[in-house]
């Protein structure tokens, strides 16, 4: 399939250049080719994309629920249509396996759905106050315009999961990607644009300049809400600049997985579960199983299990249906992930499967097991955000929830049990947003994603999600006075 691109600014329902007129390459990460060029937004462009979602939002608000549902249900309809188009942009940009991309392309729409199912749910409620003397009204408004900034990982289903809740609850918003995944972003536009999003109620500049361009819309009294998805160091930047304005925010960060295997897990399936966990999205995923904590009665057989199946995968271009594990997406973070398992390699650790940079083209590193990994290794304590499993045991439940909460991190966790009363004892003892039993993964569009301590604030999908895009007022009334 040929891909055309929209490769301008998306503002104010136009299509048009930087306003300096620059361009910034976008490379394929599994061989370094420059696959377009787009527009590169300026801070004037960003002052613009503001402008119009500011000049959108009033009509927007009072559009309608039922065509604001109809809007993102055709959106759904089309994004499912076009889904070929998008995995391989995906894939082209950020260089996950197509059959991934595809998984992507579904999950993203689902958000569409979703909450085009939610837009005409949104209710308040009325009661009396306790003493009888008024009546309490509560509604629910559009929160405003919002800001979304988004990771390159999923750079579709990062985007639906924000855009998605907002248009549902009446709120326009911009939308700047990441600079390494903007395609996707774009053609997602045109695709809002097709699905009838009125002009401005939805901008998206790619930009080259991330802070400079967002920074003064984060300073700006027309914006009413910063959503962010990255890194809990960039997370916490924006936290301090947003207080300024007592902006609202949503932040999905960081995240320290770890993946518990029981003694009494299904241990065939716990393997399974911890090569989807650890390598979906070649392990560049929030949710990757960062730490594999596996009981010491069955650590051995687990861990050869899992070395022979890490070693199984074959490396390529996503675009090649061979391939099962596509590249990092640029040098740095390879070089990180290479760091970290040499470092652990320093510590003690020993490496079963992989663990040496590959010659040739192209940001791959293969995926690797680490056994012996000592607690205070650095590999233990940071994002991986590659396909690197270190595993490292445990002798009693107490110990393996000890050791998983030891993170600065709570997004997810994943734990292999059969005992129903254990299940219970984690999920109310693990410091985490998510917890997955028995299964590697755990995102769902119907369900609440997010993390707490510093993987996050706020919730997304689910009918959690929609609440980030809505105001609370309350509404008191004199209580009826008795009839003349
Ligand atoms: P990142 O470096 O924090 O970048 C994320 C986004 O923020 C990009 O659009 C980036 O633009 C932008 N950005 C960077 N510095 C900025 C600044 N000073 N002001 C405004 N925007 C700025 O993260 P990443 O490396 O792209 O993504 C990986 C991280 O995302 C990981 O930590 C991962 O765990 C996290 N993540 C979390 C979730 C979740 O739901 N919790 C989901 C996916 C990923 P540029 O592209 O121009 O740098």
């Amino acid at each position: 399939m040929s891909l055309t691109f929209r490769t301008d600014l998306f503002i104010g329902g136009q299509w048009r250049p930087a306003s300096n007129g620059a361009r910034f390459p976008v490379l394929d990460p599994a061989n370094g080719e420059v696959i377009e060029q787009v527009a590169d937004a300026s801070p004037e462009d960003g002052q613009d994309a503001l402008r119009a979602a500011d000049a959108a939002q009033r009509e927007w608000a009072a559009t309608a629920p039922r065509v604001r549902a109809e809007i993102l249900r055709r959106a759904f309809e089309i994004v499912t249509a076009r889904a070929d188009e998008f995995a391989e942009t995906i894939t082209r940009e950020m260089g996950k396996p197509l059959a991934e991309a595809r998984a992507e392309v579904k999950y993203g729409a689902e958000f569409l759905r979703w909450f085009s199912e939610e837009a005409p749910r949104i209710s308040g409620r009325y009661s009396t106050a306790p003493d009888a003397g008024s009546r309490l009204l509560v509604l629910r408004r559009p929160v405003g315009p919002c800001l979304f900034i988004t990771p390159w990982n999923f750079p579709l289903a990062m985007a639906t999961r924000k855009i998605a809740p907002a248009l549902a609850a009446g709120c326009t918003s911009i939308l700047k990607p990441a600079a390494q995944t903007p395609l996707t972003a774009l053609l997602f536009a045109e695709v809002l644009q097709q699905a009838g999003v009125p002009a401005g109620v939805v901008n998206v500049i790619p930009t080259q300049q991330a802070g400079a361009v967002t920074g003064p819309l984060i300073g700006s009294d027309k914006l009413r809400k910063l959503s962010f998805t990255g890194s809990t160091a960039v997370g916490k930047q924006l936290i301090k600049s947003a207080a300024d304005q007592v902006l609202r925010v949503s932040m999905e960060l960081g995240g320290n997985a770890p993946f518990i295997v029981f003694e009494d897990a299904d241990l065939d399936a716990a393997v399974e579960g911890a090569l989807v966990a650890k390598l979906r999205n070649g392990g560049e995923a929030c949710v990757a199983a960062n730490r594999i904590l596996v009981h010491e009665s069955v650590a051995e057989r687990f861990s050869t299990a899992l070395t022979e199946r890490m070693g199984k995968n074959v490396a390529g271009h996503g675009l090649d249906t061979r391939t099962t594990i596509g590249p990092l997406i640029d040098k740095g973070t390879r070089d990180k992930v290479n760091d970290l398992v040499v470092e652990a390699v320093a510590d003690g650790a020993t490496v079963t499967v992989g663990g040496t940079v590959p010659d040739g083209e192209g940001w791959f590193y293969p995926p690797t097991v680490l056994v012996d990994v000592p607690s205070t290794s650095r590999i233990l304590k940071e994002e991986i955000f590659g396909p690197v499993a270190p595993i490292i045991t445990f002798s009693s439940e107490q110990e393996a929830v000890d050791l998983a909460n030891a993170t600065e991190y709570g997004l997810v966790c994943f734990a292999y049990t059969r005992d129903l009363d254990r299940t219970l004892r984690l999920a109310e003892s693990l410091e985490t947003g998510m917890l997955g039993i028995n299964t590697g993964i755990v995102s769902n569009p119907a369900a609440p994603f997010g993390g707490v301590k510093q993987s996050g604030i706020g919730r997304e999908g689910g009918f959690e999600g929609i609440d980030e895009y809505l105001e609370t007022v309350y509404v008191g009334i004199a209580g009826p006075s008795a009839p003349k």
